[in-house]
């Protein structure tokens, strides 16, 4: 009796634990690895997590079209196989469990993702859990209520999966979506940016199912001055992210048609601030390489939007920093009463933690202004920006990387060092590789798709002719 009343303790203990002893070993691994240009005070990789993943080469196929597309040209001759998108983002996963640790956010990404079966989609997401990972379907969003519905709810009626995540991709680069083939404008799509979030919204009412919705969007020169315009108009749909990746060199070279280089991230930024109507403080916390990805956090308060954290505030700084110091590896998503015991232990371990989270919570009211959080309340809103690099620099720079070798050309050396950083993996648990995304579309894709068109041709039947494109782009992690 007494032998299981300590047994008991020593569970409960365990399970108090703020952080599991293996997702620390995770983190600390993660910050070893990363090269010493991105091992600054407000770096979050290896601190507060391991980065993002992503899936490959597990349904490419997709039926809009894009200028300018990621995609090699095989892509869209591969037959979508539930059986083979189950299987193959299985062992992904594992390897990733077993490589980088026991949590991360991963993106089921591939072609259009709705073009799976809704069983095989839920089996999908089902897999990535069992592996720890939060998945998120990565998609053009032009399903119906009823693909929805099917996904989210079991044979029996009942929800099989109690919160969905999903990013809509949405821009007037886009070609073949239903009701608006070719868009001539960004603010023509918002009708089916809400339907989208709509469909959400109803999933959660009618059948208790939680949602996390982000929208992402290519920028180009030709879509650049309408960015500001998709902020202001869709932040009260229901995203909780806005990500604009400005285009790069790669994929299908067929579908690249303007001059994509006169991009800057600053340029883009400057466009994301001004749909926010808010300077967006990236600097205070950064995904590795600040060339590769920018992120604000913040809250939409009414029409304000107010950061979590300021970099100009000294005291923002060092609540980040306490931040960092002592939550690497607390799990956020751990169920409520379970994290409330874990955070119990953290502040009695550091009662300064305390104090400091109650005068930055101070701060954070003040910035939103109490009567405007009675009377609006406020939203998590997170903006990014994620800059693929051009297939012509990835591939020497990586063939460089796996030989041990810097270059001398300092546009590949910096190349080199944003992949050397990368924030957003694949796995290949075939060659015991993880690769960046950037080299996954633009070295290994083409070969990859040549070998899964042989693998799973498209049907005779012509039920899955191939649209002359993919429309979806990666959203960074
Ligand atoms: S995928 Fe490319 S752009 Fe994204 S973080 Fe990795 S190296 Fe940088």
């Amino acid at each position: 009796m007494i032998g299981a009343l300590l047994e008991r303790l020593r569970r409960a203990e365990e399970a108090t634990r703020p952080a599991q002893p293996e997702m620390l070993a995770a983190l600390r691994r993660r910050w070893e690895e990363l090269p010493d240009h991105v091992r600054h005070p407000a770096q979050l990789l290896g601190r507060r997590g391991l980065g993002c993943e992503g899936t490959h080469g597990v349904f490419p196929r997709c039926n809009l079209a894009c200028t300018p597309c990621y995609h090699s040209r095989d892509a869209n001759r591969v037959r979508v196989d539930g059986a083979h998108t189950v299987a193959e983002v299985d062992r992904q996963m594992a390897y990733l469990r077993a490589r980088r640790g026991p949590r991360a956010f991963a993106q089921l990404i591939g072609g259009e993702v709705s073009l799976l079966d809704p069983d095989d989609h839920a089996a999908a997401l089902q897999a990535m859990r069992a592996h720890g990972r939060e998945p998120m379907s990565m998609s053009h969003g032009d399903f119906d209520w009823d693909y929805l519905r099917r996904l989210a709810l079991g044979p029996n009626g009942r929800p099989r999966l109690a919160r969905l995540s999903f990013a809509g991709h949405f821009d007037s680069l886009m070609y073949g979506r239903r009701g608006i083939p070719r868009p001539g404008s960004e603010r023509e799509l918002n009708p089916h940016r809400r339907r989208f979030c709509e469909l959400f919204q109803r999933l959660e009412r009618e059948h208790g199912v939680r949602h996390y919705l982000a929208h992402t969007m290519t920028v180009t020169p030709r879509n650049l001055d309408q960015l500001a315009g998709v902020i202001r108009d869709c932040r009260h749909m229901g995203f909780r992210m806005f990500a604009f990746q400005p285009a790069a060199l790669v994929g299908d070279q067929r579908r690249w048609r303007e001059d994509y280089r006169a991009l800057t991230a600053d340029m883009v930024w400057a466009e994301i601030e001004r749909g926010a109507g808010a300077r967006l403080p990236w600097q205070v916390i950064q995904v590795g390489d600040a060339r590769c990805n920018r992120t604000a956090w913040g809250l939409q308060v009414g029409d304000r939007w107010i950061p979590v954290l300021d970099d100009r505030v000294p005291a923002d700084l060092q609540a980040r920093d306490a931040f960092f110091a002592h939550f690497a590896g607390v799990d956020a998503g751990a169920p409520r009463l379970l994290l409330a015991a874990r955070l119990v232990r953290l502040a009695a371990r550091h009662p300064r933690i305390v104090s400091l989270g109650l005068r930055w919570v101070g701060r954070l009211l003040r910035r939103a202004g109490i009567w405007r959080l009675l009377r609006h309340g406020a939203r998590p809103l997170t903006f990014v920006m994620h800059s693929f690099m051009d297939a012509a620099d990835v591939r020497p720079a990586w063939e460089l990387l796996q030989r041990g070798q810097r270059s001398h050309d300092p546009r590949i050396r910096a190349t080199q060092e944003r992949l050397a950083a990368c924030s957003y993996a694949m796995a290949h648990p075939e060659t015991g590789e993880l690769v960046p995304a950037c080299v996954q579309h633009g070295v290994l894709d083409p070969a990859e798709n040549l070998a899964l068109r042989r693998l799973l041709p498209l049907l005779p039947s012509g039920r899955q002719r191939p649209a002359d494109g993919t429309p979806r782009r990666p959203l960074p992690g």
